[in-house]
């Protein structure tokens, strides 16, 4: 697809540039790693469902489990959070269609955004793992996927031109086509064999791709 006038792009990171591994739906690994901390299954899940509250990402996952009564000491911690980072350096899964779409956006011009709900020093940390740099500030993360949506409003307030968002769960687009912003956007599902939310059934007509590289988009024609 080839779509022309861009004012910006705004692109999903979890699912979209990155992925972790998961079983059935489900980050195993979490749990594995909780276990060799003492924390049952049952209770790291619960911390896992907090922490993915506000934000996803070690800090906020070692905030639950010491609520929890887990993790009493900052030497448990510092090892747990060291563990964690070790454990998703060593499986992060990086597209390279991701790597080299962003790159090629970015030589051409395009504001390129990564719009991602988590732990803002856990989504860093995923990019700079995929070696992605977006200029300082294009980094917005949000708590909940529901708020991605006020950044879309903001980018298409500062970005004259068509806004561009991906992201791989359908859900997310559904909700910003819902809030009609008033810009011109264009809302592109990308599907990942495997991926986690491939399934999910969109209730608005969202433009799919399977590689950001099949997206292709240019400034021609964007107001100045
Ligand atoms: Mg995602």
């Amino acid at each position: 697809m080839k779509i022309d006038n861009i004012g910006a792009i705004a692109v999903d990171l979890d699912g979209t540039i990155v992925a972790l591994p998961q079983e059935n739906g489900e980050y195993t690994w979490i749990y594995d790693l909780c276990a060799q901390y003492g924390v049952p299954c049952e209770d790291a899940r619960e911390a896992y469902d907090r922490a993915k509250g506000c934000g996803f990402g070690s800090r906020t996952m070692i905030l639950e489990l010491a609520r929890m009564e887990y993790l009493r000491s900052g030497h448990q911690q510092l090892m747990f959070r060291q563990a964690f980072h070790a454990w998703v350096r060593d499986a992060l899964i990086v597209f390279d269609d991701a790597r080299e779409a962003i790159a090629q956006w970015m030589r051409e011009g395009i504001p390129v955004y990564v719009v991602t709900t988590g732990d803002r020093q856990f989504q860093q940390f995923k990019l700079e793992l995929a070696g992605i740099s977006v200029p300082s500030g294009h980094v917005l993360t949000v708590l909940r996927d529901e708020y991605k949506t006020d950044e879309v409003e903001e980018l298409a307030s500062r970005h004259p031109g068509t806004i561009v968002v991906v992201d791989d769960k359908a859900s997310v687009l559904d909700l910003i086509r819902d809030a009609n912003i008033p810009a011109s956007l264009e809302t592109i599902q990308i599907v990942r064999h495997d991926g986690k939310y491939a399934s999910q059934e969109a209730r608005h007509d969202h433009l799919v791709v399977t590689a950001l590289t099949d997206i292709q988009i240019s400034t021609k024609g964007a107001a100045a």
